[in-house]
């Protein structure tokens, strides 16, 4: 059974991570550690020299070459990017409408293209570690990523040689490794995830295990650098109390040391009261000792961690919950083991769990509600994100079996409809289980049964997308438009369709069902969205064409009908103006078997346009025949 890995492609830092005889666990790299850092160090040649800690290291030196957080960039155009986003130390350029990219030395380079140097690390790290080759891959990004974001995703991980079974959102791979699936049948979870560079908080709803997001928030530029540089700040204030600090900054290399004392110092704090940071020759001669106490970190972090409540709130808000309707938070991210992290969230939460406050700390508005929900540190909050990732990849590789899981319809479904265009019922991303459904009519009088054609694909015309089936639904004899006919589509968490018709009039139904709809392969899926890209305009064109060529050939019919029936009374030079309208519009109509363009569509509505003008007169006559037709038959006696 081919191995699929679990790849937590991270803003700071990456993981991979795999399921092994049943139990998912992380994969160290080279350096033995278990994260690597998103970070691309490129040589004078603009070719990747370097990945992971010791790209880091370069950072420090040759910060224009050092590639960071670009996954801030991913599927991004240049204008989407906002002013403090692109604050990095290395260059980007593009312009608006283009997609923002890394301007190296040599040559400009996607995002996506950085991030496949990173995914290709840690696929070569899985391949030492499992000592096989590894192509398939489940990849996660954050709930809020959209299209462009995902396929970018997607792009990196066919760049790095992978194929992408599934992309996933991150909180529900979290929620997987802390076994949320296991849970009751219904359950609310808020997944607060706080990060290096960013922060997001999902509340997620299960439901019979599976997975739906109900709300997502968060800030891309909020998350533990900026605890670092409140620090840094801080260590700043003491020296420039003691020297010039212009002086220990022109010192090659003072600053960086600093911000890595400052985040050491942070992550020592987290199990220690105090610690000691020791900065020898920072400056000219000058030497920096500090004793550092939790108590002073928790007053500058408190500030900076506060900045993520108005997030939760809002969550919480757009989800409709309160904190009560919660049954378990979940904390990400490499940030939150901070303990005044813990603190400040189980107070946002009101989380029944009290957490002892350590040292000396006290901060007084921590809340225990005995029904809150459960703040849930049984993981590592840096590790959770890729085991879950894994899960998901053993659950596709068939190595887990009875577990379902969250999962999107990756093509859109519909039904064929007039004229051979697709009609969407349910579009491409929705998140299943899904029900939709629609009512059509009859186009002809006296139809008796009517074929439901069963569709999945981004085209707009039926005969381009994938036929999954058809099977005729039979009608009550009745004039056209007069029929209800009720269509309705339902997709289950196993990703099995069915799809009813039914006449609303007599209550006679059709049932079929379709085996997953969901299990398409990404490549298929890719050259479908593809080719949908590739058509668009000449799709569009041909949906506007057959529209309207129904709208024309309808006209046409009534018009006859009118002339039929109104010609005694018609005036011969009016009667001529209408039948020329009408040929012009079926001469337009007659370019129907050829190769149209987009001025056929606009000549056809302008055809249509006249014919309905001038018959406006021809219709009064029909309506004033019938009234006195109508009258005629009330009068007999
Ligand atoms: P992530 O992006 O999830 O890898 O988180 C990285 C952030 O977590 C960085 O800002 C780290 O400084 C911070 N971090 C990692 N471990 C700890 C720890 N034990 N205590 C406090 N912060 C930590």
């Amino acid at each position: 059974m081919a191995k699929v890995i679990g790849i937590d492609l991270g803003t700071t830092n990456s993981a991979v991570a795999v399921v092994d005889a049943g139990f998912p666990m992380l994969l160290a790299n080279q350096d033995g550690k278990r994260l690597t850092p998103s970070v691309v160090h490129f040589d004078t040649a603009s070719h990747p020299s370097a990945i992971g800690e010791e790209a880091a290291r370069m950072g420090l030196l040759e910060p224009a070459q050092t590639v960071y957080s670009v996954k801030r960039f991913m599927g991004r155009r240049f204008e989407e990017v906002t002013q403090q986003e692109k604050e990095v130390h290395y260059p980007l350029n593009g312009s608006k409408g283009q997609p923002i990219k890394v301007a190296l030395k040599d040559r400009c380079m996607l995002p996506e293209e950085v991030a496949a140097e990173i995914l290709k690390s840690l696929k070569k790290t899985a391949e030492i570690a499992l000592e096989c080759s590894i192509e398939k891959a489940v990849i996660t990004v954050p709930a809020y990523f959209n299209d462009a974001q995902r396929q970018a995703t997607m792009e990196a991980g066919r760049l790095a040689g992978l194929q992408v079974e599934r992309i996933i959102n991150e909180p529900t791979a979290a929620a997987l490794a802390y076994g949320l699936n296991k849970l009751k049948d219904q359950a609310r979870i808020a997944v607060y995830d706080l990060g290096g560079g960013t922060f997001d908080i999902t509340i997620l709803e299960l439901n019979e295990g599976v997975f739906r997001v109900l709300s997502t928030q968060g800030n891309t530029c909020l998350g533990g650098d900026d605890l670092d540089q409140a620090i840094l700040d801080h260590f700043l204030q003491i020296i420039g109390k003691e020297v010039e600090l212009d002086v220990v900054l022109e010192e090659q290399g003072a600053l960086p040391r600093l911000r890595e004392a400052a985040q050491k110092a942070k992550i020592a704090l987290s199990t220690q009261a105090s610690t000691a940071v020791k900065l020898p020759f920072l400056g000219k001669d000058f030497h920096f000792n500090e004793e550092f106490t939790r108590e002073q970190l928790e007053q500058i972090a408190l500030p900076v961690i506060d900045r993520t409540r108005p997030h939760c709130v809002r969550a919480m808000h757009d989800a409709g919950l309160e904190t009560v309707d919660l049954d378990q938070v979940l904390l990400v991210g490499g940030q939150t083991r901070m303990p005044l992290v813990r603190k400040r969230v189980n107070a946002y939460f009101k989380c029944s769990v009290f957490e002892e406050t350590r040292g000396n700390v006290r901060l007084g508005d921590t809340f225990h509600t005995p029904d809150g929900p459960t703040l849930n540190t049984g993981q590592n909050p840096d590790e959770a994100v890729a085991l879950g990732a894994a899960i998901q990849g053993a659950i596709l590789s068939g190595e887990i079996k009875h577990m379902t899981l969250l999962d999107v319809t990756p093509l859109s479904l519909g039904i064929e409809t007039f004229g051979g265009l697709m009609n969407v019922l349910i579009p491409r991303n929705s998140t299943i289980p899904i029900k939709a459904g629609e009512v059509f009519t009859t186009a002809v009088d006296r139809q008796e049964e009517t074929l439901i054609h069963v569709l999945q694909g981004e085209r707009e015309k039926a005969a381009d997308n994938w036929s999954l089936g058809r099977f005729m639904i039979p009608f009550e004899n009745a004039p056209k438009g007069v029929p209800r006919l009720g269509v309705q589509f339902e997709i289950d968490a196993n990703g099995v369709l069915n799809v009813l018709a039914r006449d609303i009039h007599t209550g006679n139904e059709q049932i079929l069902e379709f085996k997953s709809v969901i299990d398409v392969e990404d490549a298929t899926v890719t050259q479908m969205v593809e080719s949908a890209v590739e058509h668009a305009m000449e799709d569009l064109e041909s949906r506007h064409w057959i529209e309207n060529s129904l709208k024309a050939k309808t006209l046409l019919k009534a018009v006859k009908q009118s002339v039929d029936e109104c010609s005694d009374v018609l005036d011969a030079h009016y009667l001529a103006s209408v039948l020329e309208a009408s040929s012009k519009l079926e001469g337009v109509l007659a370019r129907e078997n050829t190769e149209k363009r987009s001025g056929d569509t606009n000549s056809l509505k302008s055809a249509i346009k006249n014919l309905d003008e001038i018959t406006q007169e021809l219709a009064h006559i029909q309506l004033d025949r019938m009234a006195a037709s109508y009258l005629d038959q009330e009068q007999e006696p």
